[in-house]
């Protein structure tokens, strides 16, 4: 996988760095009480004879943040595309173990394999709009979704979305410009805003920030809290500090095992395993 090409910096987090980003905390959210939106039991999977995932057990929790951490290799991505499927392209591939959203079984005989992916939509680590306007890559989204909209709908939804992902008052007098002619920061809001168009309820983003500079980094982070009040969010990342900035639930993974997961700020605090430590404080990486 590309991993290795493009990763965030892996910061330190030691009691200096914990201590300076204590006042930098944007939110404490209280624990969800709805149910949580997706369950994932004892999940394993494997490419061929490699095993890439073992015995993960794990609740998503609904309108909430929850970070994949780990080394590279430790499974974070084969986790993240299981949720809606897309390793099932893969001929090697095979899982087994038992994921719900919302109660039904993804694996269940009735799903939708479209429906599935635009219910739990995905961003990745590269900005792929499509080829073509930075308007058509959300009405094509939505075309491909319900077929025929009639224009005074498609552009009410175009706006809507692209307020959503924070990008509108940037692109509103060029929405006919092609999307390679945003930066890289504006071409993955674009991506998150065709994730939004499609109404899912999971937006699982793959390392979004990895390639991106400090200033778009931090309007993506913002956009993500906002939109947490109304959509379960995934993100995998191996910026720590991301992590700690805006997850309310970090999951570690470590050689394709679940090592812990807990509420954020007490995973970073006090982590209950020797592992988690070690990684959190940049001990390895
Ligand atoms: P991470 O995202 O944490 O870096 P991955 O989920 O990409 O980890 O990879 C977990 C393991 O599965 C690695 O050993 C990786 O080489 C292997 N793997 C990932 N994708 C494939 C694939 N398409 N075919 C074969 N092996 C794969
Ligand atoms: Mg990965």
């Amino acid at each position: 996988m590309s991993d290795s090409t493009m990763t965030d910096e892996v910061i330190a987090f030691d009691d200096e760095f914990l201590s300076q980003l204590e006042g930098q905390m944007s939110v404490e959210r209280i624990a969800s009480e709805a149910p949580p939106i997706i369950e994932i039991e004892n999940m394993g999977c494997v490419y061929g004879k490699k095993r890439a995932l073992e015995g993960v057990t794990l609740d998503i929790p609904r309108d909430r943040i929850t970070a994949f951490i780990g080394p590279s290799g430790c499974g974070k991505s084969t986790a993240l595309r299981c949720l809606n499927r897309m390793n099932d392209d893969i001929p090697s591939f095979k899982m087994d173990g038992r994921i719900t959203i919302e109660g039904q079984d993804i694996h269940g005989r009735q799903v939708n394999l479209t429906a599935l992916r635009r219910a739990v939509g995905m961003v990745f680590q590269q900005p792929n709009p499509f080829p073509m306007s930075i308007y058509d890559n959300i009405a094509l989204a939505v075309k491909e979704q319900r077929g025929r909209v009639a224009r005074a709908e498609l552009d009410t939804i175009v706006e809507g979305s692209l307020e959503q992902a924070s990008l509108w008052t940037e692109v509103k007098d060029s929405l006919k410009d092609s999307a390679f002619s945003l930066s890289g920061g504006q071409q993955q809001r674009l991506c998150i805003a065709r994730a939004l168009a499609v109404t899912p309820g999971v937006i699982m983003l793959d390392e979004p920030c990895a390639s991106l500079d400090p200033i778009s980094t931090a309007k993506i982070e913002e956009l993500l809290l906002a939109l947490s009040a109304e959509y379960t969010i995934i993100i995998v990342t191996h910026n720590l500090a991301q992590a700690h900035r805006i997850s309310d639930q970090v999951a570690f993974f470590l050689m394709g095992k679940l090592v812990e997961v807990g509420e954020t700020r007490a995973v970073f605090e006090s982590p209950r395993y020797e592992e988690t430590g070690n990684y959190i404080t940049g001990r390895f990486g």
